[in-house]
């Protein structure tokens, strides 16, 4: 006989037809019984089935969606499947059951759906989602294809300019690192996607840096459910905390390339050289446009100093070659056009161009002339005043 232990909070607000339809959809058309599960508080959105010697946790998400739409999918996953892990039977799987389909769902509960894919666990009747208009593109019921793909799906849900930044990561040399926070929502979307990264890059070991909320009165604590997943999936979790707001005087400016990164991923919503398309991101560095050097010897204030070495607009992703050619301003920009340097002979003019191949321009645009032109332009979306005044530094950086 299969057996359905049900914490107390949930007897009376499952109906029968949704019992029948877990157990139905988890192993089929069999008879159960359902048997009270005395937890205690804090027991989690989740049942327990069990079927002969194996056990399955099987998670519920929210019965309605309210207002934190967004969150309402991962919101009881962490705490379910902590219980789960410290499961002892090893005859054990974990799934994941939809209660609400009041609504079509938005293209962020599709990111989640195909997160939880990822991270290897199954959803019972997702075959049951309407998803909305504006997710029609996303394929919800399979799992990413690779990090890059989930990377760039989640950074195009978050709108340009937005103030709350997603939780994010980037390859380095030797790990993937994490950049996200680690409580409330966002700390439980950061644990789905690291389980869904042990997936991804299994060979890659995987560090977490906290991101710090601006809000003073919530310092970066990591929920424990979050913490006990997290260590048990051999994420690494970093102490150092990334503070966006530094806004202390007394702190004097330093490179803080990490969260450069962050805020680059956050525009431009990928990691890929922005002139030649290069994606391996060992070799893709964040390029400032205004060089921190110089950034650390102006005469502004340090904090100052602080946001203009992490500003996303004083930054490109480039490759270590376009890098360097950058830096010693061997190609520049005039306005938001590319050119090469005069010290260059044709030969190598040539090359440069034939290196060039992400470009952005549309038909009824003006090409500048010029041998040295490069045949590139700056994307509107990226381009900005702010930017514009970086650009004229870097442009004056040898002429003082
Ligand atoms: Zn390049």
């Amino acid at each position: 006989m299969v057996e359905l232990f049900v914490p107390t909070h949930l007897l009376g607000d499952i109906s029968k037809d949704e019992y029948k339809d877990i157990v139905n959809r988890s192993i089929g058309n069999v008879d159960f019984i359902v048997k009270e599960d005395f937890r205690g508080h804090n027991s989690g959105q989740y049942i327990k089935l069990k079927i002969a010697d194996t056990i399955k946790y099987i998670c519920l998400s929210r019965k309605i969606a309210s207002e934190s739409r967004n969150a309402f999918i991962l919101q009881n996953f962490p705490s379910a499947y902590q219980h789960y892990l410290e499961e002892k039977n090893p005859k054990k799987t974990f799934e994941y059951y939809i209660r609400d389909f009041s609504t079509s769902h938005p293209p962020f509960a599709i990111f989640s759906y195909k997160l939880l894919l990822t991270g290897g666990i199954k959803i019972l009747n997702l075959d049951k989602v309407k998803v909305s208009e504006k997710a029609i593109l996303f394929d919800y019921t399979t799992p990413f294809n690779d990090y890059k793909q989930m990377r760039t799906y989640r950074l195009s849900l978050s709108k340009r300019n937005s103030s709350n930044n997603s939780t994010t990561f980037e390859e380095n040399d030797d790990e993937i690192s994490v950049y996200g926070k680690s409580y409330g929502a966002n700390g439980r979307e950061t644990t789905a996607i690291c389980l869904a990264l042990s997936r991804l890059v299994p060979a890659k070991n995987i560090k977490l840096y906290n991101v710090n909320e601006t809000d003073k009165n919530h310092l970066a604590d990591i929920d424990p459910a979050n913490r006990y997943i997290l260590e048990n999936i051999g994420v690494e979790l970093n102490d150092d905390r990334m503070d966006f707001e530094s806004n202390d005087e007394r702190v004097i400016a330093k490179r803080n390339t990490r969260l450069f990164h962050y805020n680059l991923l956050q525009k431009y919503k990928e990691k890929k050289c922005y002139l030649c398309g290069c994606d391996i991101e060992k070799v893709i560095q964040g390029a400032h446009i205004y060089s921190s050097t110089d950034i650390l010897h102006s005469s502004v204030s340090e904090e100052e100093k602080t946001n203009q070495i992490v500003d996303a607009d004083n930054g490109i992703w480039l490759c270590a070659n376009h890098h360097l050619l950058f830096d010693y301003l061997l190609i520049y920009f005039k306005e938001r056009y590319l050119y090469a340097s005069d010290t260059l002979n044709k030969n190598q003019i040539e090359y440069i161009k034939n290196s060039i191949t992400q470009g952005y321009f549309f038909n009824d645009e003006k090409i500048p002339k010029g041998e040295n032109f490069l045949g590139f332009k700056i994307n509107d979306f990226d381009f900005n005043s702010n930017m514009q005044q970086y650009l004229l530094k870097h442009t004056t950086r040898f002429s003082k």
